[in-house]
């Protein structure tokens, strides 16, 4: 039994997402795969205390249901926001952002993706150490 605070306790944590994407530990439990529409995929992504995305835009965007811990959401130019179990983030299309866990906290949110001719993502640079600690 795992005892520590703000351990996702829905989905497994899955594989460790790409360094090349992502700085610390975050990995990606998939849980809905493209249908025939191919419009869409959902994951659990789980983001341990330091974990997060590089900077990114999604050419359709995407929702972000966080479902355990505490973490950020920021668009690039404007202040990060505290995210939360329970919290509900739209991203628009070709919005810069990234998204992960708090320092001092791990955070799990499941991702929608929505998928165009564009593909899901595109992947921009990390998110400089400085960056990252001014928003905790
Ligand atoms: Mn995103």
């Amino acid at each position: 039994m795992n005892t520590t605070e703000n351990t996702n306790t829905i989905f497994p944590k899955g594989e460790k997402l790409s360094p090349e994407y992502f700085t610390g530990m975050a990995s990606l439990y998939p849980l809905v795969p493209k249908d025939e529409t191919g419009t869409f995929t959902a994951g659990s992504v789980s983001f341990e205390p330091g974990a997060r995305t590089n900077w990114h835009t999604h050419p359709l965007g995407q929702i972000l249901l966080v479902i355990d811990g505490k973490g950020y959401y920021q668009e690039k130019g404007k202040p990060a926001k505290v995210i939360t179990k329970g919290d509900v983030v739209m991203i628009p299309s070709h919005v810069e952002h990234w998204h992960g866990a708090a320092k001092a906290s791990s955070m799990t949110h499941i991702a929608i993706t929505n998928i165009g001719k564009q593909g899901p993502v595109d992947w921009l640079a990390p998110v400089s150490e400085e960056d990252y600690l001014s928003v905790q």
